[in-house]
Parts: structure tokens; sequence; C-alpha cells
């Protein structure tokens, strides 16, 4: 099978998965100190100035090709690459290649070769061929693959996405690795990974947007990219007390722990003044992002103690998505350099904010015109409100798509909590643009400071809609933010690619459905404003302005019939629906066989995590709190001896013998709940079983151990609490 064939079976193209960007240029062979920002930004990636200088034209010009239209890879064109990128590579340290991809897990996956190769004379060459670049074939058996993998057949194929370009790592210990962004696909050509659906939903939204842009007369743009900027919300602490958790090392998040006297109630953290200790750790975070092209633009203070926020440029979605793990991996490795932690879950504490991931989508074509930028003219108005409500009329149908897109076990803390983005989708436009929008479908006057008219699409202007409403609305979970979509409810550990795949292919089939009415329309305007009117009567609901967070809304929501999926086990259902299997089958984006073996790995994932927690929790309370209040109730005098030691308040004793004895009895019963979720063989009965049973029993024996917490003596309490944890930065 050749490289060009892996996850082509599917309609989109591997290494033709080619959606043109240029990064910025690099100035190379520069150190990193002493170096300007400009010479250090991209000096790790083999980007378009790298490969217009060390390529020879008419490889340069193939390559191009192949990126920016999907045209096959000569094996020759290849060859000339993969010497040049050896070289680069070499010249810059490197000893070992890795073709770096995005398993199901969510995290990325890399196995490291070298470049050498025996020579006759018992030497080594350091070698690096056509073919190692565009195809390799890593043992997949340990990757989940949800039944698409028979377990005979254990290959799984890597194939280059040169699309996004190849970087070089460095790590700590001085080891340069050059790393080649790939698929990950099966023998069959079903993906395996995150990043081939997201290619193939970058293709389907790019031809529908296309036919609608040339429906309304566009001959200038070629092709249309999604883009996406992704904020990352994370939180540090010291490394010192993060070895000391059980919870933390093997789950990311506290299992226990009693609130702090002081939480984030002051309102003293967002958008503080930095400590030192976090700026300078901040500053090798950007040196290290810079250095492999990821435009980190912006970092503050978040909400909660402790907790950050980084947020990058945007750029097509493919590269947005390898940025995205590139920022979680780098910001752990950097934190640890600086004898810290970085903590990606999105509920490390209870009591204070979680993390999440802001995910700025918009569409864009290659000539540089922003489809959901409010335009100057009527023509740039009406192109403008046609791709709003397609988006409107997308995110409508496939709200519990989208659900499901963000479902994990870490993010059911966050969503439907007064702190993120409630469970229920639904569209933040904005009071002046959704008044616009409804004078438009009634056939009202529109009003604006030159008076008030009746608007004809592309014929008479809109009024000026305000710039900037980014902060208008926090609490909405899918808000317009002026030129762009926000999508708030991703988790903080997620990859980015499953909800793009995701808004990608929704839009596409909007502005596919909008494309076909255009095309064969008499009046192109007059069929715009009969779909805006349409689309507001049908799929209007979606739209609210209102607090997202207030019970009225969760009522109301009812009412118009909006999906409120409060949990994983529950959403990822959507994931497998007659609607999505269509969808996404119709787009080529996942077939029936992808989408359920992505319904069974998620689902497992979940149940795995809860077990997981369940067992680190049953852990430190047998081996760490109930000798602790052991050792306490012996220094009381024990609650055999009815009043204990002298002076000892017996009500003191009975409170902690008390306790003991719920932590036991809570932590026998723990232990039940997961021997029979455990036993439980359905993979959906297992999941809800976990959710259900083992939750309930960890949360009723937190309680429990919370309140020791706060009767033990601190030299006593076996673990570091969240006052070490929030506030020892
Ligand atoms: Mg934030």
């Amino acid at each position: 099978m050749s490289a060009s064939s892996c996850c082509a079976a599917k309609g989109a193209h591997a290494h033709a998965c080619c959606h043109g960007h240029k990064t910025a240029g690099s100035a190379r062979g520069v150190k990193t100190s002493g170096a300007t920002v400009p010479q250090l930004f991209g000096a790790n990636v083999f980007n378009d100035q790298v490969m217009r200088e060390r390529l020879p034209k008419e490889t340069y010009r193939a390559l191009q090709k192949t990126i920016n239209t999907g045209a096959p890879l000569q094996p020759e064109v290849a060859a000339v690459v993969a010497n040049a990128m050896k070289d680069w590579a070499i010249e810059r340290g490197a000893t070992h290649y890795t073709h770096w991809f995005q398993p199901l897990t969510g995290s990325t996956a890399e196995k490291h070769d070298s470049f050498i190769a025996p020579a006759m004379d018992g030497s080594v060459i350091m070698e690096f061929s056509g073919k190692q670049l565009i195809q390799g074939e890593p043992d997949a058996s340990s990757f989940p693959s949800g039944g698409l993998r028979v377990t005979f057949e254990a290959r799984g194929y890597t194939a280059w996405d040169c699309t996004s370009p190849a970087f070089l790592k460095e790590d700590g210990a001085g080891n340069v690795t050059l790393c080649i962004p790939t698929a990950f696909c099966s023998y069959n050509g079903e993906a395996l990974d995150k990043k081939t659906p997201l290619l193939r939903s970058m293709t389907a939204v790019s031809k529908q947007a296309m036919r609608v842009l040339q429906a309304m007369g566009n001959t200038t743009s070629t092709k249309v990219i999604s883009t996406v900027g992704a904020e990352q919300e994370y939180f540090l602490l010291d490394k010192e007390y993060f070895h000391k958790r059980l919870d933390l090392m093997s789950c990311g998040r506290t299992l226990f722990g009693a609130p702090a006297p002081k939480g984030q109630e002051l309102e003293d953290q967002y958008f503080g003044a930095i400590k030192d200790r976090v700026s300078s750790y901040m500053k090798d975070l950007d040196i290290e992002l810079w250095k492999m092209g990821v435009t980190s633009k912006t970092k503050h203070n978040e909400v909660a103690p402790s907790q950050y926020e980084m947020a990058p440029v945007f750029t097509s979605s493919n590269m947005a998505a390898d940025h995205n793990q590139l920022v979680m991996e780098t910001m752990k490795k950097v934190a640890l350099r600086h004898n810290m932690v970085c903590l990606l879950h999105e509920k490390p504490y209870a009591g204070v904010n979680g993390s999440g991931k802001h995910n700025n989508w918009s569409l864009s074509t290659d000539d540089g015109i922003n489809l959901l930028e409010p335009g100057q003219t009527p023509e740039d108005n009406a192109q403008f409100l046609v791709f709003l409500v397609a988006l409107v009329k997308a995110v409508d149908r496939h709200a519990d798509i989208m659900r499901a897109t963000c479902g994990s076990a870490g993010n059911d803390h966050r969503l439907g909590a007064n702190e993120a983005p409630p469970a229920i989708i639904s569209i933040f436009l904005g009071q002046e643009l959704t008044n616009i929008l409804e004078k438009l479908a009634k056939g009202e006057k529109i009003c604006s400071s030159s008076g008030c008219q009746f608007v004809k699409i592309g014929v008479d202007s809109l009024p000026d809609l305000p710039r900037d409403n980014t902060d208008r609305n926090r609490t909405s979970p899918f808000a317009f933010t002026g030129n762009k979509f926000e999508f708030r409810m991703v988790g903080s550990s997620q990859s980015i690619s499953g909800h793009n795949v995701a808004l990608n292919t929704i839009a596409a089939e909007a502005l596919d459905e909008i494309a076909t009415r255009l095309e064969k329309a008499k009046d192109v305007n007059k069929e715009i404003q009969a779909l805006i009117k349409e689309v507001m009567g049908k799929h209007g609901r979606i739209i609210f302005n209102g607090n997202n967070y207030s019970e009225e809304w969760v009522k109301e929501a009812d009412k118009r019939g909006l999906p409120n999926i409060g949990n994983t086990v529950d959403s990822l259902q959507a994931l497998v629906s007659p609607k999505a299997i269509e969808l996404f089958g119709k787009y080529n984006v996942l077939s029936k066989e992808e989408l359920h073996s992505r319904y069974e790995i998620y689902t497992e994932q979940y149940a795995k995590h809860i077990n997981i927690e369940a067992r680190a929790a049953l852990q430190m309370t047998r081996r760490q709190y109930i000798p602790a209040a052991i050792r306490y109730l012996g220094m009381l005098g024990g609650p055999s001896t009815a009043a204990g030691k002298s002076g000892v308040p017996r009500k003191l004793l009975e409170d902690v013998s008390g306790l003991l004895d719920k932590i036991y009895t809570r932590a026998d019963k723990l232990e039940k709940e997961i021997a029979k979720a455990v036993a439980t063989q359905q993979v959906e009965k297992q999941a809800a079983a976990f959710r259900d049973k083992v939750m309930a029993a960890m949360d009723s024996l937190r309680e429990a151990v919370d309140g020791l917490e706060e009767l033990v003596p601190a030299d006593l309490w076996p673990v570091p609490t969240y006052n070490d944890l929030l506030f020892r930065l």
C-alpha cells in the first residue's frame, strides 16, 4: 500500500491532505540565547522559506503542488525532499527522526529511528529515504482501534501530512529529533487517528464553501481553509507537593481536599500581576513554542489560584491541532524544568474554576477573505450573512454531535457547572446581529444612525455591527465574537481535532444545501433573503443571548426542544446515531465503522478513567487517611476510653471516631462498586456503572475524608492540602 492510498480509501488524501499554508520565516542556525524573536521564530521548522532555499526549483514546485492541490507526490520528489530535510536536521544536531502521529488516545505518539545506515567498511552513513519520509509502519497493536484493526493484523501505517511542516523537537537532555507530522491508518485505510478525519473534513468544507462562493459570483478564490486558534488553560503547582499526592500523580486531579480558607472569591488572580516564578516559566515556554513555529501570543493569570492561560494566533485547523498538541506537551515538559508540574485536567480542584480550551473557528479563502467577517459593502454583507446562517442551521441541527465531541470524564466536572458553558448548546450572536437577522427574516425595517429602511440583501448596506463583542457573553458555549465563532465547551486536556472535525462537517452539510439552492436560483439575493427567513424560522431557537448559567435558561431551552445532555456516557451516543452516520458518511469524513470505533474507544476511556480514580481514592483512604485518623485517636486517648485523655473534649473524640467509621464503611462500599463495575460486560453498561455507582461512592467517601481533614492536626495529615497546592508557587 502506498502512502497516498493510506487514508485515501475514505475519500481524503493522506499526503494529499493539502491545504496550503505558510509559516512565518525562520532564521536558522540561531542559538537560543541572544537571538531576537524573529530569528527564533520557526528556527526548528522545515517551513516554506527553508524549502525554497534548500530544494531545487522543480522539486519545490512539485511539493507545493502537492501541498496546495493534493496532487500525488512522486517518489523522486519525495527522495529529494527527504535528503534536504535530513541535511537540515543533522546540521541542527538531530540524530533521529520520527513519524509523529495522533492516535485515538488523544495524545501524540512517536517512535524514534536514527539516521544511521551501516556502510560496507563497518562504519555508518546518515540516511533518510523518500520512502522513510512518506510512509512508516509502526507496530500498531497497542493503540486503541475500537475493533477497526483485527488482532492478527496489527500493522498500522503512518503517512506524511505535508500540509503541516516537519519540525525539530529538542529535549532537556540535548536530544534533537526530526518530527514528521503523519496520519495513522489501518491496513484497509481506516483512520486510527485524529488527524485523518480532520483533513477529510477540511476538504469537505472547502468544497462546499467554494460552491457557495462561486454561486455568489466569487471568481478569485480557489479554496477555503477552516482556521482555528485554541486558547489553552492550565494550572501550575510545586513539584514537591505533586509527588506527595497519589491522586494528582495518577489522575491529574485531586480526589480529596478540604477547601483552603481562601479560594477565588476575591477575584484577585484573573489578569493579576504574574509572579516571577511563573513568568520565568512562561518565558521559557514561549521560546520553546516559538522555535517550533507555534505563534504563542497571549499569556495571563486565569480566574482560579495558580491557573493560567496561553493563546496562539489562529492558523489552519490542521496546524492548529498539531500545534495544540505541542503546546500541551511543551507546557508539561518546561514545568518540570522549573520544579513545577503543569496540570491540564479539566478540574484539578473542587471549589475553584476548572480549565477549558476555547476554540476560535472561522473559514477563510486562500486569497485572504474571512467568510465570517461582516462586510463594508452590500455584497460582502450578503456573503457574511450566508455563512452566518449556515452555521446557525448546522449547529442547531447537530448540537448533539457538538456536545458529544466534548465528552470526557474530566470535562463532566465542568460542563453544566457555573464556571463553564452548560451542557446545552446555544449560539450567542449579540443583540444587534440577532435583531438584524430577525428583521430581515420578517421583512421589517432595519434602523441605523442614518434612518430606518427595508434592507434588500446584496443591494442595501446593513448597519455597522459592533466590531468586537468578545467579552459580551462569557456564558455562551458557542459565541459569535465579531469575525469568528468561539466554541467554549472543549476540555483543557482534549485534542482539538474531534470538535473541529464535527464543525467542519456540519458546516459542509449546511453549505452544500445552500449552494444547491443558490446555484439554481434566478435571483441569488432574493434566494438569500428567503434562506435567512427559513433558517431563522426553523433554527432560530438555537440563538440565545442571555445568561446561559441561569436556571431559567435550562427551562427555556427545554421548551425550545434543545438537547441538554448532562454526562459523557449519554452524550457519546450521538456519534453513532443514524443522523451522524449519514452526515459523516456523506462527506467521506468518517465511515460507520470509524464512528463506531470512536464511540467504543471514548466510552471505554471514560470507564477506565473513573476506574483509575476510584482505585487511587481507595488506596489513599486505606493507606493514608485511615492510618492518620487512628494515629490521632491514639493521641486523644482512643474511643474505647469513654472520656479520652483528660482535657480532651468528648465531642472531638466522637467526631473523629465517627468520621473514621464512616470512612471505613464507605471505602468498603467503594471497593464493592468498583468490583461490580469492572465485572460488567457490555461497554455502555460498564461506563454507566462507573458513572452512577462508582462516582457516587467516591463522592460520599470524599465527603467524610474532607471532614476529617478539618479536624486532624496539620502535622498528622498525610498529604499536602489545597492551600499548599493552590498558593505555594
Ligand atoms: Mg480563559
